[in-house]
């Protein structure tokens, strides 16, 4: 049989796009090569415990582009619970993470002076999304060698950096801060919608409209599955798709482990950097090259359940650290459902930027964890590690990220590597609200 779109993977991008086709009335095939569907936006059991893969902060749930998706597309939504506030732990401190220009300060972790200069570095960042965007592309470092700053601040601005792009505050552009950040989205320069969210230096809470899904991240991808029309779509489990089949310019189906299928439209969530590999004609040389520039970095996720609740999380929302150790951004995600623990249990999840000798950074993150946080060992009964590549693209200066309508006609890119804005989830679902509005401008949606 002939499908109007075959979806490949069955991560978010992938359902989300699969969710808007059918309901367009286009008969859809899924093929996933894992055996479950959800991609990273999985959760699962260990020892009674319920983990995601990475702690989850969905960003842009009064606006975004998961909203507008769900707006249209969902029967049925997911409970959000706010997130509440970021906080920076230190040996002596535990303080609210600042993102007006009041709360930077205030911000008594880091020295008074370097605070000063840090509102400045903002406000001037702020000020070049309203003017020339030239001078966002370089790196956050050499932004930030104009102001004079201590070697705390420098190591702060190195710990936040990888956690918004992935890598270094050498190689993350500065435009990755401010979009990441959720500062700036959509960057039309000069824009009236720009200075508006400019004005939220004095006013924005960062985390005012950033949740979690009660029941774990996979509530959403079970919200997007419920939601399939059943008559419309297929979905195949274990079955890699291998290659992508291109007649004349233009893609005929797909390859699997198992088998072959016949659509006019495929749409890709796998990693794009990999397309060469999948594609059987040529696709133009320039391309190629320009997906050798595509840049990825792996996270280390550390999983623990605690035997009972302890003091230190005793909050809403997130931590990062930032001293001695790894840098970590840690979340306790049985605080926003006790669901996800046994009874009087707690679960943490802390997520770190790693290399690749997964044995030493296992050591590491432990070593830090147990450094930040003296107590808790002793409370720990469970430890669960993952590794995984949050974002398919990382920003990086140099990098490339694939616009999601590819030289191929009828094949289009989904996923974190097809866009700029914002992050993980949200970054995903602005490719898809991109992705169909290409569809729509090539009269195939
Ligand atoms: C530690 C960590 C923390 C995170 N924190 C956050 C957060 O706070 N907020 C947030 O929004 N996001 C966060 N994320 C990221 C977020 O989960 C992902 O960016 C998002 O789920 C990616 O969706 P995707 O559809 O683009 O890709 P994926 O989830 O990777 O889905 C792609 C799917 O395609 C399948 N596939 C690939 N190739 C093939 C093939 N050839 N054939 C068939 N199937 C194929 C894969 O198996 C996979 O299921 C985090 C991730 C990690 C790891």
């Amino acid at each position: 049989m002939k499908y109007d779109a075959i979806v490949v993977g069955a991560g978010i991008s992938g359902l989300l796009s699969a969710l808007a086709l059918s309901k367009n009335r286009k008969r859809v095939l899924i093929i996933e090569k894992g055996r479950h569907i959800g991609g990273l936006a999985r959760s699962y059991d260990v020892e009674g415990y319920k983990v995601d893969i990475g702690p989850h902060a969905i960003t842009a749930l009064e606006d975004g582009p998961l909203v507008k998706l769900m707006d249209e597309y969902f029967d049925i939504v997911p409970q959000f619970i706010p997130h509440e506030k970021y906080h920076v732990r230190t040996h002596d401190k535990f303080s609210d993470f600042p993102y007006t220009l009041k709360e930077w300060m205030m911000f008594d972790i880091l020295p008074r002076r370097d605070r000063l200069s840090l509102v400045q570095a903002i406000t001037k960042a702020m000020a070049l999304t309203l003017t020339d965007g030239s001078n966002l592309k370089i790196s956050v470092h050499d932004f930030m060698s104009d102001f004079t700053l201590s070697e705390k601040t420098l190591k702060f601005i190195d710990a936040i950096c990888p956690f918004l792009s992935g890598r270094s505050s050498k190689e993350t552009p500065l435009w990755r801060i401010l979009r990441g950040s959720g500062y700036v989205e959509e960057t039309k320069l000069g824009s009236r919608e720009q200075f508006s969210r400019f004005t939220r230096l004095a006013r924005h809470d960062g985390a005012h409209n950033q949740c979690y899904p009660r029941g774990g991240v996979d509530a959403i991808v079970k919200s997007a599955e419920y939601s399939l029309p059943k008559n419309l779509v297929d979905i195949r489990l274990e079955e890699p798709v291998t290659s992508i089949h291109v007649e004349d310019g233009h893609v005929k189906g797909v390859g699997t482990s198992k088998d072959s299928y016949d659509s006019d439209m495929v749409v890709y969530s796998g990693y794009v950097k990999d397309l060469p590999n999948m594609v059987d004609s040529a696709l133009p040389p320039e391309y190629v090259e320009d997906l050798k520039r595509i840049k990825q970095t792996k996270a280390l996720s550390v999983w623990l359940g605690l035997k009972s609740k302890v003091k230190e999380f005793d909050y809403m929302g997130s931590e990062i650290w930032f001293e001695e150790g790894k840098p970590y951004w840690a979340m306790p995600t049985s605080n926003f459902d006790s669901q996800l623990a046994p009874k009087g249990k707690q679960l943490v999840g802390f997520a770190f930027v790693i290399e690749d000798d997964i044995k030493k950074e296992r050591k590491s993150a432990l070593d830090t964890i147990y450094n930040a946080l003296p107590n808790i060992e002793k409370q720990v009964e469970m430890e669960h590690f993952q590794v995984a590549v949050p974002e398919k693209a990382t920003p990086v200066i140099d990098g490339f990220i694939p616009s999601p309508k590819s030289p191929i006609n009828g094949l289009y890119l989904v996923g974190t590597d097809t866009n700029t804005n914002s992050m993980g989830i949200t970054r995903a679902s602005y490719s898809v609200l991109d992705c169909l509005k290409f569809m729509r401008e090539d009269g195939v949606l």
